[in-house]
């Protein structure tokens, strides 16, 4: 019998991600599995973020890129020319993206509309809380799409509602938080920006805006999966229900369908080959090393990582992101000198690779991370022991659940300076790679795998709900579940 889905023309989805890395690649890998369930898919990002796309792609091999053939691009402007820098200061390019972002994405709406295709559901990112009301302009539903773990979902809507405090009435710090379906969580496994001691009060404003408008939106969808974050997800069904579609990584390394994506589509920066360099090593031999798309390490942080690794005496494949507008970085460049020269035998640093291809290449053995979310995913899927150095916002919860809950990495020591000292480093290494401890959280890691695989493959948690989402979408009988 034929479905209802193959009766009924197919609906026109528009993916809305905040154009940052970490935002962009779930959503596009959403708007990859919306295709290939025969959607039309059109992705809405800014004028920057799309050239940056391109000038990214150039030489990249055409199996790479094959999966985007059938979605729109469209871009909207962020209310700076896109060959000006970034506006540093958060609640102004927030304010900018808003009133500009907001008016070309009306006019994107518009057009598809009038060239016959009509937008049939919104996606947006959840950090885009003005979205909803556009769509409601348009009568089209929209779906608030989270990008961190449906952890940090609870605990920011939590704090957001005032349920749980970081603080009580009398200012006192409360130690200990508890919140449904989570472990306990002391100050330090709460988002950074949670904790009394956030520096970045804009920050804090924003993510908790995300809910200020999530009333509107007719579904919520996580990039996570339930058997992940089974109690956590569990627990939110009384307050407002979260879908887990994910993780949304690139089919070759998940569901197999499509054996040719093999890497993210959105790629920012132009990545290095580093593969020509892991195939001559050793299986399980490498530490690859990356802290996602933010520079984040001061020249201290990275002077003791660097030492670390090079006392572990393992290989090394290091993404080293500088910020050279940070004058210190500069400084840095006799001591990088030095230490490339002595450990040209050992290690290879890079400013950006395919970190999917790198992670699940049989070389490398294990991953240092900031513990971003997109990050956390891509090594369980990889099915790799971690070594974690968070930094800020969600990352601090990851790390947590990480050690405490997956069992698949240990979270570094920092000294009274806040810094990871370099006989952390080699010490963690070594446990990693060279003892029991390091193969049961290896074995805990594939573990992992296997059930993220099984979710995404035809019938899994995640793929079922991916289903029920167009269905819903096709059948427009979406009654809001959520009061609040
Ligand atoms: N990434 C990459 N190459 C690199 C470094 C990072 O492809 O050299 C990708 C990584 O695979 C992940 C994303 O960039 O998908 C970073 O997102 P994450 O949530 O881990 O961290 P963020 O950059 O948002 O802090």
């Amino acid at each position: 019998m034929e479905s209802l889905r193959e009766r009924i023309k197919q609906p026109h989805v528009v993916v809305f991600p905040y154009a940052a890395q970490g935002h962009m690649n779930p959503l596009m890998e959403f708007a990859k599995r919306l295709v290939c369930r025969n959607l039309h898919v059109t992705f809405v990002t800014t004028e920057r973020a799309r050239e940056q796309m391109i000038q990214s792609q150039d030489g990249v091999p055409a199996h790479v890129t094959n999966a985007l053939q059938d979605i729109r691009i469209e871009t909207i402007s962020e209310g700076v020319s896109s060959d000006c820098e970034e506006i540093k200061d958060v609640d102004m390019r927030f304010d900018l993206l808003k009133k500009v972002g907001g008016l070309t994405f009306e006019g994107v709406i518009e057009r598809l509309n009038s060239q016959g295709h009509t937008v049939s559901c919104i996606v947006y990112d959840a950090v885009l809380n003005w979205v909803p009301d556009i769509a409601n302009k348009f009568n089209v539903p929209s779906a608030f799409f989270w990008t961190q773990s449906c952890a940090v979902y609870s605990i920011y809507y939590h704090f957001y509602t005032g349920m749980v405090k970081a603080k009580d009435e009398t200012e006192t710090v409360i130690d200990v938080m508890e919140i449904p379906g989570l472990p306990k969580l002391c100050q330090s496994d709460i988002p950074s920006f949670l904790q009394p001691s956030n520096p970045y009060e804009p920050l804090l404003r924003l993510v908790m805006n995300q809910f200020s408008t999530i009333s509107q939106a007719t579904w919520i969808l996580g990039n996570s999966f339930s058997e992940l974050e089974m109690a956590e997800v569990k627990a939110m069904d009384s307050f407002i229900p979260i879908r887990t579609v994910g993780p949304l990584l690139p089919s070759a390394f998940l569901d197999g369908n499509d054996p040719q994506d093999q890497d993210v589509s959105t790629h920012l920066c132009k990545a290095e080959n580093c593969i020509d360099w892991l195939n001559t090593k050793e299986a399980s031999s490498v530490v690859y090393i990356s802290f996602g798309s933010l520079p984040i390490l001061s020249k201290a942080q990275i002077i003791e990582i660097a030492l670390g690794l090079k006392a572990s005496g393992h290989c090394f494949l290091w993404v080293l992101r500088l910020d050279l507008n940070k004058e210190e970085n500069n400084t840095l460049h006799d001591f990088l000198e030095g230490f490339l020269e002595e450990t040209i035998d050992q290690g290879l640093v890079v400013s950006w690779c395919r970190q999917m291809t790198v992670l699940n290449h049989p070389s490398v053995g294990m991953f240092i991370t900031h513990c971003g979310w997109n990050s956390t995913l891509e090594s369980l899927i990889s099915g790799l022991p971690i070594l974690t150095i968070p930094h800020w916002s969600d990352q601090t919860t990851n790390s947590k659940y990480i050690e405490e809950v997956w069992k698949t990495g240990i979270r570094l020591n920092k000294t009274e300076h806040g810094l990871v000292g370099r006989d952390e480093v080699e010490k963690s290494i070594k446990t990693v790679m060279e003892s029991e401890e390091g193969v049961d959280l290896r074995k805990n890691a594939l573990q992992w795998k296997i059930l993220a695989k099984q979710a995404m493959v035809k019938g899994g948690s995640s793929d079922k709900n991916i289903d029920g989402f167009i269905d819903e979408i096709i059948a427009r009988k979406v009654v809001s579940r959520h009061n609040y």
